[in-house]
């Protein structure tokens, strides 16, 4: 059962807009991606007026604190999970893959690993098992071992000498080895004097939040744009409002691209009032503060681009993006996997 869906206007990825296009999925693939003329015969064709690009790609997220099916009809296809009880939230990821799941496609880190009493094993907001105390290097590659072989898409680790102990370089040194081995990313909350600076050092390839609580050296930010990707969450630190935090965040996360650095769309859902669905905040925070193009903050935003053999999940918005960011808000219709889930 192959499904076309045909548009004004879509958006298929980096420098390729196209005018009077057409998208044709079939088994939770594209297989087809470009002009409405040139389309091959479907089963069932749709034809939409809006501006249709991919499902958003949302890296940072604690779908547990939410609602999966408000997350899928607000534009989000695809869900990173950066901690959760990983008994729960591997068993959801893998659910997620069926065609009766009513949400994103969900890739989950599990636990944070983190030092004994560290944070976020003492947050008075985590469940219990959220965070994974690690007493030692052994216990590390360990519990590295463990995630890997249940499935994680990544290593979490949490940086945070604001709010306790944190692991020894040397546990450090043996989750990024461990994961790396597994050819699993670690990704890093850093939080506090010189911990970006640790994780960095240590070769961890992703930040989870743009650091916001120092301002970081354009040298330690041009260490990092090689080796490293930054996932925004911007917004949590002002919902709206400006707020020391946040410009810190904007300052380091502006000079990090100046370098050569790899920003992806987050939006830490789950903490605070971030809604479910496309934030459009946090794409205007990208534009507006960090002085990414409109096709820049669709690029971070997107997991690539609509092409032939890639997933199709797609979205369609009232209007162009390109022309006016706030359009990401105007959700009409969402593919996933090849289904309509609205519109
Ligand atoms: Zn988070």
């Amino acid at each position: 059962m192959s499904l076309a869906i045909e548009v004004p206007l879509a958006w298929l990825g980096a420098g390729s807009l196209t005018h009077d296009a057409a998208v044709v999925c079939e088994g939770g693939r594209v297989t087809f991606a470009g002009s409405r003329s040139g389309r091959p015969e479907a089963d069932e064709v749709l034809q939409l007026d809006g501006f249709l690009m991919p499902g958003v790609a949302d890296r940072h997220v604690h779908i547990r604190f939410s609602d999966p099916g408000a997350v899928l009809l607000g534009g989000v296809t695809a869900v990173r999970d950066l901690g959760w009880v990983p008994e729960e939230i591997l068993a959801l990821a893998n659910a997620s893959e069926l065609p009766s799941f009513t949400g994103p496609l969900i890739r989950a880190a599990g636990p944070m690993l983190t030092a004994p009493g560290g944070y976020p094993a003492n947050a008075d907001w985590a469940p219990p098992g959220l965070g994974l105390e690690l007493a030692g290097a052994q216990d590390a590659a360990a519990a590295v071992d463990d995630l890997a072989d249940r499935g994680a898409a990544a290593i979490k680790v949490a940086l945070n000498a604001e709010h306790g102990p944190t692991p020894s370089d040397a546990v450090l040194a043996t989750i990024v080895e461990s994961a790396h081995r597994r050819e699993l990313p670690v990704t890093a909350h850093t939080q506090g004097r010189g911990q970006a600076e640790r994780a960095v050092g240590a070769g961890v390839d992703e930040f989870a939040h743009t650091p916001w609580t120092e301002r970081l050296s354009d040298d330690l930010l041009a260490a990092a744009a090689r080796t490293a990707r930054i996932v925004s969450t911007l917004d949590i630190h002002s919902f709206g409002e400006v707020t020391p935090e946040l410009k810190t965040a904007c300052d380091n996360l502006a000079r990090f691209r100046a370098a050569g650095g790899t920003v992806v769309y987050g939006t830490d859902l789950g903490n605070g009032s971030i809604p479910p669905g496309i934030h459009v905040r946090e794409a205007l925070l990208l534009h507006e503060i960090v002085r990414m193009t409109p096709e820049e903050v669709l690029v971070a935003m997107t997991a690539g681009p609509i092409a032939a053999g890639g997933p199709a999940d797609l979205v369609v918005l009232g209007s162009d993006p390109l022309i006016r960011l706030e359009a990401l808000g105007d959700v009409r219709a969402v593919v996933r996997s090849g289904r309509l889930v609205s519109g």
